[in-house]
């Protein structure tokens, strides 16, 4: 049994689409129907049951086959992948930790660390892998702390030729660099996952409400973002090369776990992600814990980057996860020469789900990012798609994933 409470919140219609077998493809829905984002109640735990295929596990584990290696049930190993970018004999393996249960259940992967100086997923990782018990565990966690070592020995966010690997997945054997080694993760690891959560912070001095992010349009996914416990959900369908975007291709439900902000280690942040893959195991009944006390959740389908039109300065009057209302003033921006002060104005109702942290800023700098408050309205499938509350084209994301 799945211990999540119910409560009312918005989704996605998708939820109404027939039952289907996970883990052979995510199921895209019909045409005509696929813009149909309207607020409803939230999923039964036994809808979210049927769409993840969660059952009570009762065979005993086989034996993982997982980088030419054999973890045997109840075992915890530590494995390595290696990209093949080096020179030879200068191979840089990637250190891949597993924990091979004693009964059978999904494959669940953690990744951290895809840009090298997000540092919180690191530990979250650690912490996970290192304490599950392989005997009183259900199915397969496949942790990589640390997806990016070649910017992560240089606190970097980026590989060493200075590319974004979370924008080459699936990558390509014949590519660039980066897709050569997206490739490579993608093949030998991520395809062998039921389940994946990718770790990320906030990046270049902003930091992150903790969050999931999702292509909430694909109802899978969208079920597995409530199994964390986590109170504010973002829905973003991601962009291509971003590895939640490729494994969601490949029918894995996949979302970002955001938490705090780059270069350094929050353990507040770290606490709180330990908690919340603990309640997404409970959920997945792959440990049994004890209750996990769950918080209603809010979901955003829109959100936007507010940015400085003046440099200076920036000293901020809100704090991250608070709730704000249109006209709000979320910071002021001070010229240290001349003087001049200009505010920032939030024109959402809405939750402040990232920020900058007080620093000097130029005139297009995004300071705050907003979760926005949408009327709540309940409508129903065959209403008029004017009435359908609809994605704003002036409102930009920023991507930090
Ligand atoms: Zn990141």
């Amino acid at each position: 049994m799945l211990k999540i409470i119910s409560g009312l919140l918005l989704l996605v219609a998708a939820f109404n689409c027939a039952a289907h077998q996970p883990h052979e493809g995510i199921q895209h829905e019909p045409e005509g129907i696929s813009d149909t984002l309207i607020n409803v109640i939230r999923p039964t735990e036994d809808r979210i049951a049927d769409l993840l295929q969660i059952e009570i596990a009762t065979q005993p584990q086989q034996t993982l086959l997982l980088l030419s290696t054999e973890v045997p049930p109840a075992h915890a190993m530590r494995l390595s992948w290696k990209p093949q970018q080096s020179l030879d004999g200068l191979h840089l393996p990637t250190p891949v930790l597993v924990v091979n249960g004693a009964t059978e259940g999904p494959v669940l992967c953690l990744t951290a660390a895809i840009h090298g100086d997000e540092l919180n997923g690191i530990e979250i990782v650690r912490r996970i892998l290192h304490n599950l018990d392989p005997e009183n565990l259900s199915g397969v966690v496949i942790g990589v702390p640390i997806v990016n070592l070649q910017g992560f020995h240089r606190s970097s966010r980026y590989l060493t030729d200075r590319r974004d690997l979370n924008r080459y997945f699936p990558g390509d054997p014949y590519g660039s660099s980066a897709a050569r080694i997206a490739h490579s993760f993608f093949h030998e690891v991520i395809n062998h996952c039921h389940f994946l959560v990718d770790l990320h912070t906030g990046s270049a001095y902003r930091t992150n409400l903790p969050q999931i992010r999702g292509n909430l349009h694909h109802p899978e996914v969208a079920a597995f973002a409530h199994l964390f416990g986590i109170p504010v959900i973002l829905h973003s369908e991601g962009t291509e090369g971003m590895l939640r975007h490729a494994a969601v291709n490949a029918g894995i439900p996949s979302v970002t776990l955001e938490a705090g902000k780059s270069q350094t280690l929050q353990e507040s942040a770290v606490q709180y992600g330990v908690k919340s893959i603990l309640t997404l195991l409970n959920n997945l009944n792959m440990i049994e814990n004890k209750h996990v006390p769950v918080e209603l959740e809010s979901v955003y389908y829109q959100s936007a980057w507010i940015r400085v039109d003046h440099g200076g300065i920036l000293s901020s009057h809100v704090q991250l996860g608070e709730k704000i209302t249109k006209n709000k003033i979320l910071g002021v921006v001070t010229d240290p020469i001349t003087n001049n002060r200009s505010e920032i104005i939030s024109p959402y109702n809405g939750q402040i789900i990232g920020m900058a942290v007080d620093q000097v800023v130029m005139p297009g700098f995004a300071g705050f990012h907003i979760g926005i408050q949408e009327v709540e309205k309940k409508i129903s499938i065959a209403d008029d798609i004017s009435r359908r509350p609809q994605t704003n084209p002036l409102i930009r994301t920023a991507e930090s994933e």
